[in-house]
């Protein structure tokens, strides 16, 4: 069953100036992400990747088409609802995207505040997402004090906090070394075995796609150029 589609989808971005013509960040993109999924979306940089997952989380609005989260039209949606559909999709990020002055604990229970958790259900929540990610004994320490597999490790319990149906890595492991990232990558495959969270990869990196995803779309100049699964779209023809 897809939990993300989206149909002919489009992006533009008025110039910046009176010499640049609009930029078409993504260009008429068709793809089905399915429950369970480990979902590459490879490119190089200025390839569209990142407008894509922004189009997913509903960060900005698609200039044309249709793109269903969980059966939901989410280019249908008030700002009021769309708030609900991001809810359900946790995200982590190249620079980790912790807050400096604030613990582990408050880093990971930040979502949950938001959401309105009463103290006794954070404590419990974070003391299992903390476990579950490798990182019991870090609790108090600050991001500073961590390593960046260990910052990555941190971001990724505070983006399943809620229990998100979708997480989006957006170069998750690109600020890595190659051990850090495989370290990482088989934390995120976890969450995808364990705890049936299907996982949206964007990378520029190969060797990531490779190791995690199952599927995979191409993106070149916005356009989606190829997708499949990984094994078919990158076996020589
Ligand atoms: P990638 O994530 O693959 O590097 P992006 O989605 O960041 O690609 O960018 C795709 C294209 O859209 C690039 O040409 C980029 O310069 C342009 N772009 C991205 N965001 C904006 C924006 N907010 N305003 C104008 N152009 C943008
Ligand atoms: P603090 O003052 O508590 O350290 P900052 O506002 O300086 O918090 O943010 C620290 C880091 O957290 C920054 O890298 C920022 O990008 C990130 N950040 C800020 N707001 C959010 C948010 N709502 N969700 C996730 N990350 C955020």
């Amino acid at each position: 069953m897809p939990i993300v589609t989206l149909t002919n989808v489009s992006k533009s971005y008025p110039p910046r100036t009176r010499d640049e013509s609009e930029v078409v960040a993504v260009d008429d993109v068709t793809l089905s992400i399915e429950k369970g999924d480990v979902f590459g979306i490879i490119g190089y940089s200025g390839a569209g990747k990142s407008t894509l997952v922004r189009l997913i989380n509903a960060l900005e609005p698609a200039t044309s088409g249709t793109i269903t989260v969980d059966d939901v039209d989410i280019t249908a949606l008030r700002e009021s609802e769309l708030r609900k559909v991001r809810g359900g999709i946790g995200m982590i990020f190249q620079q980790f995207n912790l807050f400096a002055s604030r613990s582990v604990k408050a880093n990971i229970a930040y979502p949950l505040k938001l959401a309105g958790w009463s103290k006794a259900d954070i404590d419990a929540r974070v003391t299992e997402l903390l476990s579950f990610v490798g990182l019991a004994d870090k609790a108090k320490a600050f991001p500073e004090q961590l390593s960046g597999g260990q910052k990555q490790r941190v971001g990724i319990a505070r983006a399943l906090a809620t229990g998100p149906a979708i997480l989006l890595a957006d170069e998750a492991t690109s600020a890595l070394d190659p051990q850090t990232t495989h370290e990482v990558l088989d934390l995120l495959k976890r969450v995808n075995q364990e705890q049936g969270v299907t996982i949206v990869v964007i990378t520029h990196e190969m060797d990531v796609i490779q190791t995690i995803a199952t599927k995979v779309a191409v993106m070149e100049n916005g356009r989606v150029i190829e997708q499949g699964d990984v094994f078919d779209v990158f076996s020589a023809p």
